[in-house]
């Protein structure tokens, strides 16, 4: 079978290189791609969002099945206009990735069907969002609704900063569209914990737990970023409180998408604080989560292309997921400047040497390959992944790759999996 990989990230070369393992694979294809996917792939020159060429492109080559790695082709609709033509394809219809595409459906749904959440209000009036601070002092959190990148939520001690949060995203626009209404919601305290299930709209087969690592900064500081490195398992994610999500959070979900006409097939993630009082839904994604995709992919034994068939088909309880026991860590290698400006088009040396070391791989986020030459071109760069017996052990085979890989102006968290590992 020929498949078509949508995206040109950490995530999606993560998934090229777990669907090449695949015996029931002949060509993969990813568009667009990038230096990574290029040693196991054809990179096709379609950028993610470009709906009708990448449709031209699986039809005209035969592609038996097109995964889309990001959210933004989903949201618009790229899964209705693939079934229309007859092409398989996994991933939820626009209806029901509005899930991501719009956080102030999402949390009306969480209240519409009783989930556990952060109290929120939303608004679309600049003027009323920043009357709300009138009332609220304490900590607070202040959401773009739209798509951001990951970096539309603005967590605010004060009213001072929370009034600063509506500028940015209602007045400034630093979010674009996505900033036409907000959620401001209640601050959680706890520790974070990422969930991916397959769905084939019924069933849902659970991932083992992963961790992100969100801030820019050693110690969780600085601005949040699309995430700058994860590890697998999270310890603290125990089988009781496993179940416990399934059951009270992620098949109330899908059961509630179901009812509201919005069948949801897929990559359901939910993001959850485990706080004080149980878990708490953070945000719901329609898709694989980056970096989370890379330490759960390189643990995941079974062959992942029969579970996306089976999401389409909806034969998922035919199924189950195998995961090896090792632990692994992804070390997300950044521009300097990420995640605000950074400078693109650095040569990177010592990929080989890292790649080499044993139980290392090393997915490429922004990178192309130019010459002959591997340059940076994005603010994720590179997202270095190691498996060991334990977290410590994994922890340390990354960092040595880290080690071996340079280019000028690299920033990257020295503490990933330090949660899970002290
Ligand atoms: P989201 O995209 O909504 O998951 O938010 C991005 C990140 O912001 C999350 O991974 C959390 O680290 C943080 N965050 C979001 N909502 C809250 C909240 N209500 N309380 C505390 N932290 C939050």
């Amino acid at each position: 079978m020929r498949v078509l990989v949508i995206g040109g990230g950490g995530r999606e070369h993560a998934l090229v290189w777990k669907i090449s393992q695949s015996p029931k694979v002949t060509d993969i294809y990813c568009a667009p791609g990038n230096a990574g996917t290029a040693e196991i792939a054809k990179n096709v020159p379609i950028a993610a969002d470009q709906i009708d060429q990448l449709l031209e492109f699986a039809e005209k080559n035969e592609i038996g099945l097109t995964v889309v790695g990001p959210e933004q082709p989903l949201v618009m609709g790229i899964v209705d206009q693939f079934q229309e033509k007859g092409l398989r394809i996994f991933g939820p219809t626009a209806l029901a990735a509005e899930l991501e595409g719009s956080k102030v459906f999402s949390k009306d749904i969480m209240k519409k069907y009783d989930l556990p959440t952060a109290e929120y209000e939303t608004f679309t009036s600049y003027d009323l969002a920043r009357k709300y601070f009138d009332k609220e002092t304490g900590p607070i959190v202040v959401k773009a609704s739209g798509l951001a990148a990951g970096k539309g939520v603005i967590l605010c001690q004060n009213a001072e900063e929370g009034l600063n949060a509506v500028d940015t995203i209602m007045k400034d626009k630093s979010f674009g569209e996505a900033g036409d209404q907000v959620v401001i919601e209640e601050f959680l305290e706890g520790q974070e914990v990422s969930v991916l299930a397959f769905s084939d709209g019924n069933t849902l087969l659970l991932m083992d737990s992963a961790e992100d690592h969100k801030a820019a900064l050693d110690g969780d500081k600085g601005p949040n970023t699309g995430g700058m490195g994860a590890c697998s398992p999270a310890p603290i994610f125990t089988d009781i409180m496993r179940q416990k999500v399934r059951d009270k959070i992620m098949l109330p979900l899908i059961s509630a998408m179901k009812s509201e006409g919005r069948s949801y097939q897929g990559i359901l993630y939910a993001g959850l604080m485990l706080t004080r009082h149980g878990p708490k839904i953070l945000e719901f994604n329609a898709r694989f989560g980056d970096p989370e995709t890379q330490p759960l992919l390189v643990r995941m034994e079974s062959d992942i292309v029969p579970l996306f068939e089976a999401c389409i088909d909806g034969t998922l309880d035919q199924y189950d997921l195998k995961w090896k026991p090792e632990s692994s860590v992804c070390v997300v290698m950044a521009a300097k400047g990420y995640p605000g400006y950074y400078e693109k088009g650095k040569e990177i040396s010592g990929l080989a040497e890292a790649g080499a070391l044993p139980d290392v791989t090393v997915f490429h986020s922004g990178t192309k390959e130019e010459g002959g030459k591997v340059l940076t071109s994005g603010g994720r760069v590179l997202g270095v992944t190691a498996t060991g017996a334990d977290t410590p052990s994994a922890i340390k085979k990354a960092y040595e790759a880290v080690s071996k890989i340079q280019w000028d102006g690299i920033h990257y968290r020295k503490d990933i999996g330090y949660r899970v590992s002290n």
